[in-house]
Formats: C-alpha cells, sequence, structure tokens
C-alpha cells in the first residue's frame, strides 16, 4: 500500500473526526454564511508528486477551495427552488458514502442492498398517496428523472406502430404535446433524438395561467387523426407553480391512446397536504412521474426518482437493458435497476431519503410543506406592501414578482444583481408574460419569517438606492 494510503489507514478515526467538527462548523453558521461570493482563484494546480495524505489536503481545500462554498443549503437560498439537508439526510447521505454499495441487485449474492431502494420508494408512494402500480428508481435529478420516462416512452411510442425504437432507432415521427414543459424536458427530447424543437405546443388557459387548456388539448389531439403521442404535463411549473388538470386528462385517456408524463419535480409534493392534494387530484392516472428530493424533501443533492407504471416495465427493460441477451424470467421478481435506468454503477441513492422519512415521518413532510407555503404568502404580502407586484398569484410555494411600474423593468435585472450581491439572500432571475421578473422559491426546511424581515429589508435599502 502507498505510504500516504497507509497513513490515512491509520488515522483514519482522526480524519473522520475532523471532517465531522468542520461539517458542524459550518451548518451551525450557515445562517450567517453568505449566499453568493465574489472568491476565485485559478483552478489549477500542479498534481503533487507525493500526496498530501488527508489531513493536509483538507487544509489545502479550506485555505483555497472552502471560501467558495455559498449557503445554498441554508435558509435564504431562495433560486432555483433549491432544498437543503437536514439531519437525517446528511446521517444516510455520509453512510451511503461510507458503506459505499452496489445498488442495483434484489437478490444478488455481491449485495442487494437494492431492497433499501424498494422499500424507500414504497415509503415515498405512501407519502405521496399514489398507488403501488408504479416502479420507481433513483437517479440524480428530475432531469434525468424526465429523461427515463420520456425515454420508456418513445420505446411505447414505437410499439403503436410494431417497431422496436430502442433495438433500431427512430423511424417514425413521435409526436409530442405540452404546454409549459421545464427546460428539462426539452432538453430530454434532445437527448433522445427526439428533436428539442419538434414537440406541438398547447395553449395555456387564459388569464395568468400556465396550465394546459383541455379544449385546446383536445383539439390538438384530433389533429392528430389517432395517431399516439407523447403528453408532457406539468405539476408545478417552476415559474407560477401551476397544475395541469389531470382529471381531465385521465377522461382524454378513456378516448386517446397517448403516453402521459407528470413533471412534478417539486409541485408533487402537494399531494402530502390536505391543504393543497386537489392540484394532483387524478394524477395516479399517469404512466410515468418525475421528482425530485433535492428540492422539497430536503436531502443534499443528487436525488431524484421515477415512477413508472408497473405495466410498462418491458418497454423499460427494452430501453435500458445492459445486455443483448434476453432477460432471463419474471423481470419483477429478477430485478436489477442497471436494466431500467440510464446508469449501471450507482450509489445508495435512497438511503438518506429512507432516514428522512423514518426520521420526520409524514407529519413532518406535512408540516414542511405547509410552513414553505406560507411564508410564499407572507413573502408576498410583504412584497406588496414594499413596492413590488406579483406576476402570478400564489399558488404553492413559488414567488414571481417584478418592481412595481413598467417604467421600473430596466432597473429589475441591476436590482436583482445588487440585491443577491449583499450575500443575504439568493433569487433567480425570470422572465413571464413578456415582464422581467423575479423569482423566490419556498423549499428550505430552515427558513422562517425572521429570514423574510432580513430579506425585505435589504430589498426596502436597494430600492432607496437603485
Ligand atoms: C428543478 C426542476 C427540474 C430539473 O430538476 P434537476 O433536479 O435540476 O435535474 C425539472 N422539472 C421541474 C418542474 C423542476 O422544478
Amino acid at each position: 500500500m502507498n505510504s500516504k494510503l497507509q497513513h490515512d489507514l491509520d488515522n483514519f478515526e482522526n480524519i473522520l473526526e475532523k471532517t465531522k467538527q468542520q461539517g458542524i462548523d459550518f451548518l451551525s453558521n450557515i445562517n450567517n454564511i453568505p449566499t453568493s461570493t465574489t472568491y476565485s482563484f485559478d483552478p489549477k494546480t500542479a498534481l503533487n508528486e507525493l500526496g498530501l495524505g488527508s489531513i493536509e489536503a483538507l487544509k489545502e481545500f479550506n485555505e483555497r477551495l472552502a471560501p467558495l462554498m455559498v449557503s445554498s443549503s441554508g435558509p435564504r437560498y431562495w433560486g432555483f427552488v433549491t432544498g437543503g439537508s437536514t439531519p437525517a439526510s446528511i446521517v444516510g447521505d455520509w453512510l451511503a458514502s461510507v458503506y459505499d454499495q452496489n445498488t442495483q441487485s434484489v437478490t444478488s449474492q455481491g449485495g442487494n442492498s437494492a431492497l433499501i431502494e424498494f422499500e424507500t420508494i414504497n415509503l415515498l408512494l405512501q407519502l405521496l398517496e399514489l398507488p403501488d402500480t408504479f416502479l420507481g428508481g433513483f437517479v440524480t435529478g428530475a432531469t434525468m428523472s424526465n429523461f427515463t420516462s420520456l425515454a420508456v416512452a418513445r420505446q411505447w411510442f414505437g410499439k403503436q406502430y410494431g417497431k422496436d425504437f430502442a433495438k433500431n432507432g427512430i423511424s417514425e415521427t413521435i409526436n409530442i404535446l405540452t404546454a409549459t414543459p421545464h427546460s428539462s424536458s426539452i432538453k430530454s427530447l434532445s437527448m433522445l433524438g427526439i428533436g428539442s424543437q419538434n414537440y406541438t405546443v398547447i395553449k395555456t388557459i387564459e388569464g395568468n395561467r400556465e396550465a394546459l387548456d383541455i379544449t385546446d388539448l383536445e383539439e390538438k389531439i384530433k389533429a392528430l387523426n389517432g395517431k399516439p403521442f407523447i403528453l408532457i404535463s406539468s405539476a408545478g411549473t417552476v415559474n407560477t407553480a401551476d397544475f395541469d388538470d389531470f382529471e381531465a386528462i385521465a377522461k382524454l385517456r378513456e378516448k386517446y391512446n397517448f403516453w402521459w408524463h407528470i413533471d412534478g419535480a417539486f409541485g408533487g409534493f402537494a399531494a402530502v397536504s390536505e391543504k393543497y392534494k386537489h392540484y394532483v387530484k387524478g394524477w395516479e392516472g399517469a404512466d410515468s412521474i418525475t421528482i425530485d428530493c433535492h428540492k422539497w424533501l430536503n436531502v443534499p443533492y443528487e436525488s431524484a426518482f421515477y415512477l413508472v407504471k408497473k405495466e410498462h416495465v418491458n418497454l423499460q427493460i427494452e430501453t435500458f437493458q445492459n445486455s443483448n441477451a434476453p432477460y432471463l424470467g419474471n423481470p419483477l421478481e429478477n430485478f436489477n435497476y442497471l436494466n431500467v435506468l440510464p446508469e449501471n454503477s450507482r450509489r445508495l441513492r435512497a438511503l438518506p431519503v429512507w432516514f428522512s422519512l423514518k426520521a420526520y415521518g409524514k407529519e413532518g413532510f406535512i408540516d414542511l410543506i405547509e410552513d414553505s407555503t406560507a411564508l410564499a404568502l407572507h413573502f408576498a404580502n410583504a412584497l406588496i406592501e414594499n413596492d413590488f407586484e406579483l406576476l402570478a398569484p400564489i399558488r404553492l410555494n413559488n414567488v414571481c414578482f417584478t418592481l412595481k411600474g413598467e417604467h421600473n423593468q430596466e432597473k429589475v435585472t441591476p436590482f436583482l444583481s445588487a440585491l443577491n450581491d449583499t450575500g443575504k439572500v439568493f433569487m433567480t432571475p425570470t422572465v413571464y408574460q413578456n415582464k422581467k421578473g423575479i423569482r423566490a422559491s419556498f423549499v428550505n426546511w430552515r427558513t422562517n419569517e425572521e429570514d423574510i424581515r432580513i430579506v425585505i429589508k435589504e430589498m426596502k435599502d436597494l430600492l432607496e438606492i437603485i
């Protein structure tokens, strides 16, 4: 063994102890750590001939790299829909590295830790009140979940023409209908060879909505003259957290032949609360659903899952099977994750989620979801009182707003830039209905009313000088 490795092995406990202490220092100070930094360095150093060992590497990290660390898992990082890391999720995440399992199989002698993933998906189905007619698995993020789901949809589409696209490539024009897809669905269309421009846009409901207009959807379906199609629908659009009408879509499925995908990256968690579950009523009829865990479930990156109806498992295996050998036996009995999703090797991504669900239970997440939505409303009210205007009503946890008055449109970008520079808060720019806007998304478990007070004060101060 290399001497530096040997030295680290002999000092493992001390190394982990120091790392733990560093974690505690960061996490206990997270409210004061800025949400942005101007720190930078030339990202090149010579590779050491002789290693430093972990403790010295940690020192160098702390001197050169650690100043880049912003409080993206802290309470005032409201850009992008960014969750945080709860204590239980960190336990699971750390242990996933410690145990470093091969999570492919549920039956293999080389390890069957995929059973943990089965159990975790089952817990998630209970949390979201979805039936166990879905088979799920963990991927890095909602982008990969959309990709996985739409890849199975692509295979389904080929089958409607008696073709196997996974084997022979795409030989038919794939019809995609969607109203307000997330950019990652469009990226998935590009990665899947369908084409990022090859989709038909459904009108949205009139009156400041991002949800699809059912009448227009049905007209566009009729224009396809009975041809199959894939519908990409939304449970929570990023700008305004709008939801398509899933009960109406479910009715259309009785008449027309299509694959129904729902992107519920964060909005799917509406299902957890009695107050908001009406938004997702009927969603169990979908063929596939995307949900992110590193957003509202507050586990560290990278964590999301897909749900695909069990009845499609053969299409899924045709799409992702890792060898040309025919799949032997019942795929649900002889199950291996490497045959149903893009990656072969994966970490034990289920573990942070398993710990979170066990540690906080259903009530923990009901409270988290309802606290977030209450804070969004609270922030929105404070904005209205302070010379800002909402660009959309608050449906859930996202606040889309701008500076009041047409003449202030040109100030939106410098205002946001100066606000983010304070390091007190981070929000993302957006354009909504041709207006420059700002988006704040509430999903972090630590955020409270004091954070809103701090941010509103910064915003008021800036308004006076910008
Ligand atoms: C965040 C988000 C995505 C992309 O998720 P990643 O986890 O960043 O890959 C997709 N769809 C919606 C609706 C989202 O909010």
